[in-house]
């Protein structure tokens, strides 16, 4: 999942970016609103993480011309916001929310707390109730990020284990190898020029040949319904 933490307090920001980072996301952190808006009008995000005091202005400021934009390009104006505010905040938080904010954290939060908010947002974005994603035999459980074949595990590395996500959460629609490049890479990241290949070929190794198909040319989908017999 891709994730930008608009928040100018250094320490936090480097902090969530630290364990978000560990538990696979890609995490750009800006702090101020011009910056961010720049990286979501140039980077397909998953989620926003929202401080509201930031160093150009207040960040329900970036919130409303995000969800005032037209779409059908980036920024996406149906990308999810979780608001970030202190305990003394309420009116900005009611604020935040009227304003179409997806959820509130208040600080301090427990990263876990926000890892699993993160993930019923994607859940809800999908229209999805069940925490789990299945495809015939294969089950991902995307809080503890395992993935089971025929109910025994399947051992995936974090980056694989991402690809697979971004392509389930994605099902049927085909996803081009910039669009999984931007879910698991951020702005700082060195990029080998075959990565999503390398990572595909391995997940058909250990899921299989019939879960992710190529489209040459464009890129890679995992099929609305499991091969027969698959
Ligand atoms: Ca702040």
């Amino acid at each position: 999942m891709r994730v930008l933490v608009v928040e100018d307090d250094k320490g936090i920001a480097e902090g969530l970016a630290a364990h978000l980072g560990r538990t696979g996301h890609a995490v750009d952190c800006l702090p101020a609103i011009a910056t961010a808006w720049s990286a979501l009008c140039s980077e397909p995000y998953d989620v926003v993480l929202l401080d509201l005091g930031l160093e150009d202005g207040d960040g329900t400021v970036l919130l409303r011309r995000l969800r005032e934009a037209p779409g059908g390009r980036l920024p996406d104006p149906a990308t999810p916001v979780l608001i970030m505010t202190a305990r003394d905040q309420v009116a900005s938080r009611i604020e935040g929310l009227d304003l179409g904010a997806d959820d509130y954290l208040t600080k301090p939060f427990d990263p876990d707390e926000l890892a699993a908010r993160m993930r019923a947002l994607r859940r809800r974005l999908a229209g999805r109730a069940q925490p789990t994603l299945r495809h015939g035999d294969i089950e991902i459980d995307p809080a503890a990020r395992t993935v089971s074949r025929a109910g025994r595990p399947v051992d995936l590395s974090a980056r694989e284990f991402s690809v697979l996500l971004a392509l389930m959460e994605a099902r049927p629609h085909v996803l081009s190898r910039p669009q999984i490049e931007a879910k698991l890479y951020n702005f700082d990241s060195v990029l080998e020029s075959n990565a999503i290949e390398v990572h595909v070929h391995k997940l058909r190794r250990k899921l299989g040949d019939t879960l992710v198909r190529t489209v040459r040319g464009v890129g890679y989908y995992v099929p609305a319904e499991p091969e027969p017999g698959a």
